[in-house]
């Protein structure tokens, strides 16, 4: 989707820091990050939440957070624990409608979240 902010990431016309890759999904750094490691995981396809992600079937979803434990285990978080994150609809906070996982570590996560 041309409009969409993330589909612009995966075809390289908006520059991000990528630090992993997989057939279907890529991570990259988030822009405004909100612990020491805070990477986002997204499949390539377009899908506007997790709803539609858990729709697609195929395995996509699990890709994903796969994709995410991975990346969790090379920022060195994967031992001190991590957080995984789809923000769904407004009242989450969803901003950017392409289906994304965020992967937060690196600092002790409160709980309940804000
Ligand atoms: P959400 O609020 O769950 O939809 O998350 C959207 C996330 O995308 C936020 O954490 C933003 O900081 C992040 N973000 C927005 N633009 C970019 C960008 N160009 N590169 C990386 N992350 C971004
Ligand atoms: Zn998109």
């Amino acid at each position: 989707m041309a409009d969409c902010l993330f589909c612009r990431i995966v075809a390289g016309d908006v520059p991000a820091q990528r630090v992993a890759e997989t057939a279907r999904a890529i991570a990259f750094r988030d822009i405004n990050p909100q612990a020491p490691t805070h990477v986002l995981v997204i499949p390539k396809d377009h899908y506007p939440d997790l709803a539609a992600l858990a729709a697609a079937g195929g395995g996509l979803l699990d890709e994903v957070a796969a994709l995410a434990h991975e990346v969790a285990a090379d920022e060195g978080v994967s031992e001190t624990g991590y957080r995984v994150v789809l923000n769904t609809g407004p009242q989450a906070g969803q901003t950017v409608f392409h289906a994304h996982a965020h992967l937060l570590g690196g600092r002790p996560l409160a709980w309940p979240p804000g």
